[in-house]
């Protein structure tokens, strides 16, 4: 993990050099770091409000592996006293990209801090979403599943809209009943709301980034520039794809047996 984050840096710090990194520049950034011995390392792909931070951070503590969502980490450093923090927010909240040196940066201090603490192995989740944050993750280690979470349009918007947050312990929650009915061939999808437990029930907020003209900024956004990250990896034979059925107790053991996890039910049960 050390080389990880050391090759990293050396890529975010050539971003002010550099635009892009030339497949030449990319060799010498390797070696990669060796796949047998070490913890898993996944991403999460797609779309707002799909539930990457849901099944990622379950995933996380059946695999124990951190889950780092770079989502998170944004608006972290949005709500400190940091320089970048008013910039930040009016990019998120227009529902763009922070620029991929930003994320690098974080991510990359994210990593590190980790590992200080003894932490190996990792669920991403919304990074890489851009193609070039995909190459650049892809010179310095070696990814081993892509896990591409789907949900039709309407639902991901319902979604979105129905999320709160608690203000205090910040577990995500979600108000809206999704009741679609499926169409051209598509079955029917139900979700009860997650509702909060009463200690977080007054204390719940919402993303300002989760209005409805945001979210469809956000989704087109997706469409644009993330998708072809989907693409990327599934040229690499890495991309598992999985529609979700339902709400989180008819998908997640669905998921776990799409991603051979369904061995050890003591694990899937603490998960859940
Ligand atoms: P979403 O629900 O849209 O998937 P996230 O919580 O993952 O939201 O991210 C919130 C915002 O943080 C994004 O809209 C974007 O502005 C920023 N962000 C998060 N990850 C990245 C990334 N990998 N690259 C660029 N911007 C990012």
């Amino acid at each position: 993990m050390a080389a990880m984050i050391r090759l990293f840096r050396s890529s975010s710090a050539a971003f002010s050099t550099r635009r892009s990194l030339s497949s030449a520049a990319a060799t010498e950034f390797k070696p990669r770091v060796d796949p047998k011995g070490r913890n898993v390392q996944w991403v999460f792909l797609g779309c707002p409000g799909v539930g990457k931070g849901t099944y990622a951070s379950r995933l996380s503590v059946l695999l124990g592996v951190p889950h780092i969502a770079t989502g998170d980490l944004v608006r972290e450093e949005l709500n400190s006293s940091g320089p970048m923090s008013k910039q930040l927010e009016e990019i998120v909240n227009q529902g763009k990209l922070v620029s991929d040196e930003i994320i690098i940066n974080l991510l990359s201090k994210r990593l590190e801090s980790g590992e200080s603490k003894g932490e190996s192995g990792f669920i991403l989740d919304g990074f890489p979403r851009t193609v070039r944050q995909a190459e650049i993750l892809n010179d310095v280690t070696d990814i081993d599943l892509v896990v591409n979470l789907k949900l039709p349009e309407q639902v991901l918007i319902d979604k979105c809209l129905g999320r709160r947050i608690c203000s205090e312990c910040g577990k995500n929650f979600n108000v809206a009943t999704i009741d679609v009915k499926g169409e051209n061939g598509n079955p029917d999808i139900y979700m009860d709301p997650l509702l909060p437990p009463s200690h977080c029930a007054s204390k719940l907020v919402t993303r300002p980034d989760d209005t409805e003209t945001v979210v469809k900024q956000r989704l087109a956004v997706y469409t644009e520039k993330s998708q072809p990250v989907e693409d990327f990896y599934r040229c690499q034979g890495k991309l598992v794809e999985f529609v979700i059925p339902g709400g989180i107790p008819e998908s997640l053991p669905k998921l776990l047996e799409a991603l051979n996890l369904n061995e050890n039910e003591e694990k899937q049960s603490a998960a859940v």
